[in-house]
């Protein structure tokens, strides 16, 4: 299911540019991304479940689902904590108690896609940053990574396997890092 939505565009850095909207289609891969790295995969079936529904009690989706009900409640809250579900509580007449009925956000979809792109963008730059401005030894057998300072502590021998430590050529690192980054940026503009 493929859900329009608009997102601002937003350049790294923090700096905003005004006025600019893109459109962004929502994917069910941009979707299982988000609940992946931010709820966990086992709330996947609940969303894909509400994705076109609305208002479903929290008792049908666990019984739907067949997942017991505190689990299920779980589930929800844990998806609500990032906005991706939200609830209506409405009082039960017949049984005097509050039941929840759930909905897909799927606007928070294309902030969350942002958000989780913009810190491995800032981890990536942070990663890319230290590699350039440092030196780093291994052994021939790669047992451990170390930079100067730690090298200069076991006298650039292996602490694994008692070899001597070699400077390590990290161009490769750097330019995949490089990459990588330019990747993730270029994705932004989608
Ligand atoms: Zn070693």
């Amino acid at each position: 299911m493929l859900v329009g939505a608009y997102i601002h565009a937003f350049k790294l850095g923090g700096i905003y540019s005004t006025g600019e909207t893109k459109k962004m289609k929502i994917t069910q891969e941009h979707i299982r991304t988000v609940i992946g790295e931010l709820v966990g995969l086992d709330a996947l079936p609940a969303v894909e479940y509400l994705q076109d529904k609305q208002n479903v009690s929290e008792f049908i989706i666990a019984e739907d689902l067949d997942i017991e009900i505190h689990e299920m409640r779980n589930i929800l809250y844990r998806c609500y904590e990032h906005h991706i579900l939200v609830f209506n509580r409405k009082k039960d007449k017949k049984k005097g108690w509050y039941i929840c009925y759930w909905n897909f956000n799927a606007d928070q979809i294309p902030h969350l896609i942002q958000k989780l792109r913009t810190q491995k963008i800032k981890q990536l730059s942070e990663r890319l940053e230290r590699e350039e401005q440092n030196h780093f030894y291994m052994c021939q057998s790669a047992c451990v990574r170390m930079d100067f300072d730690k090298g200069m502590e076991y006298n650039f021998h292996c602490p694994e396997c008692g070899e001597v430590q070699q400077l390590q050529d990290n161009a490769r690192t750097k330019e995949f890092l490089a990459q990588r980054i330019k990747e993730l940026e270029a994705q932004e503009t989608i």
